[in-house]
């Protein structure tokens, strides 16, 4: 199931291309790469903190597979038993996330944050609420742009990075390409934040791909009154075994199989619409917002030196960066230790997201949004310091003066927070 690719395969044919020179574009304390939630929450916090930061996203919209895959559910902050464990940037998130929309939706499932989860709300309640929200992705992508270029961050879109160029266990500049042709960026420091840990596997990190993705993809049809939204997708196993899941099965770092697995969703969908059709012959069914993004659960990831697993939930770590509950289930608490997002071999890259150093069987819970926007937080912030005081060496970074600028911005991170809750908040 999980493998470790190496480009070129061995005993394929390869040409060899000129060397060339690379203009050197921009020069910044931190580049993001990769736009979705987790980028976004990385490069807004590395430019509250102080840094110059420059965000490239591939595609021309933020929010990854949030709003270009349709994935509107912002999953908990709350642990499903009154107590919430997730705030600062990530909440703001959340928030932003149905600032606009004056009422609940329940066909297009759009659904504002619960009253009881509001400042004085019922605290009984939220024992039987959790705290999420169900977004519009064509406002959230809106909002998401004004936020960072509000926070003072250079973006770039339509920019894929395709190399990296390191020196002395470090990235130096990250290759990219766009409308401008080939280019080079310096930075002190890099996340890597593309859900696939691209800038990992091309740093020569050791990463582990994962070829369990099953045909899903959620869109919207419009039947001339309501907007309908449809979680369209093949069962899937939380731990990523075959055996539980429903074929056929794909993995992401694959050129064929990115294809493969767009189009063969993109008939599923006709399938179901054709079905709607035959079904509501008196109404017009029209599809809104296919998702524009391959709709992998899960790819590529960093192998750091430290795995998340499933039998680590309760258990406090020392050099934890944030905290998430379940979506699936109410009572587990991880800590997410600095270990899940730091590169292994290189100084100054640290992943964010759905490609950290998670095992399968924690996957499931650390590739939601909550968690991907806590690691994102979390590596923006190192990132930021890292560059301020030791040129951008995260590797030399001290945990605790991380922890502490974190906390600072209102991350919930305390030992008393990951042991099973016996009691309400509050009581
Ligand atoms: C079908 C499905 C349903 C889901 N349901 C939910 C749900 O209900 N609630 C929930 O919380 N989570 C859900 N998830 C999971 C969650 O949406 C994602 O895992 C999470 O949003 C990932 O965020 P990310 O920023 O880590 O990665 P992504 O969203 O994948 O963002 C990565 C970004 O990097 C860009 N990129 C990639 N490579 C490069 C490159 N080389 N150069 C430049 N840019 C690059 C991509 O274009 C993308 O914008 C679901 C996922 C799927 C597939």
């Amino acid at each position: 199931m999980g493998t470790t690719r190496k480009h070129p395969a061995p005993g394929a044919e390869t040409v060899r291309e000129p060397a060339r020179n690379v203009p050197v574009a921009g020069a910044y304390d931190v580049v993001v790469a990769g736009g979705g939630m987790a980028g976004v929450a990385a490069a807004v916090a590395a430019a509250r903190n102080g840094a110059s930061v420059c965000l490239l996203e591939r595609m021309c919209a933020l929010g990854g597979l949030a709003t270009l895959g349709n994935v509107t559910v912002w999953l908990p902050i709350c642990d499903g038993r009154g107590r919430q464990v997730i705030a600062g940037l990530p909440e703001e998130l959340l928030k932003l996330s149905v600032a606009d929309l004056p009422r609940d939706n329940p066909a297009a499932d759009f659904r504002g944050v619960p009253a009881c989860w509001l400042p004085g709300g019922d605290t009984d309640e939220r024992l039987r609420t959790r705290y999420s929200a169900s977004f519009n992705p064509a406002s959230y992508l809106l909002s998401l742009e004004r936020l960072v270029l509000d926070a003072g961050v250079r973006l770039l879109y339509d920019t894929r990075v395709c190399a990296v160029h390191t020196a002395r266990n470090r990235i130096t500049h990250l290759i990219i390409e766009n409308k401008s042709g080939r280019t080079a960026l310096a930075s002190a420091c890099v996340i890597d934040a593309t859900g696939d840990a691209d800038v990992c596997f091309l740093a020569g990190e050791e990463t582990e791909s994962l070829d369990t993705n099953v045909l899903c993809g959620w869109y919207y049809h419009f039947d001339g009154n309501n907007l309908h939204l449809h979680q369209l997708s093949n069962r899937y196993s939380p731990e990523a075994a075959k055996e539980d899941a429903t074929g056929p099965f794909f993995r992401g770092d694959d050129a064929a199989h990115v294809t493969g697995h767009i189009t063969a969703t993109r008939d599923m969908i006709r399938a179901q619409l054709d079905e709607l059709r035959r079904r509501l012959p008196e109404r017009d069914i029209q599809p809104v917002m296919a998702p524009s993004i391959a709709c992998f659960r899960m790819t590529r990831r960093l192998c750091g030196t430290f795995s998340l697993g499933a039998r680590h939930a309760h258990e406090w770590f020392d050099d934890a960066i944030g905290l998430t509950g379940d979506w699936r289930q109410a009572g587990p608490v991880y800590a997410i230790p600095w270990r899940t997002i730091a590169a292994v071999k290189t100084r100054n890259l640290a992943a964010a997201g759905r490609c950290i150093s998670d095992d399968t069987t924690a996957w499931d819970v650390m590739r939601a949004i909550p968690g991907c926007t806590v690691t994102g937080t979390a590596a923006g912030t190192a990132a930021a310091l890292a560059a301020r005081d030791a040129r951008g060496d995260l590797a030399s970074l001290r945990v605790a003066d991380l922890q502490d600028a974190l906390r600072a911005q209102g991350a919930l991170i305390s030992p008393g927070l990951v042991t099973p809750c016996q009691t309400p908040a509050g009581r």
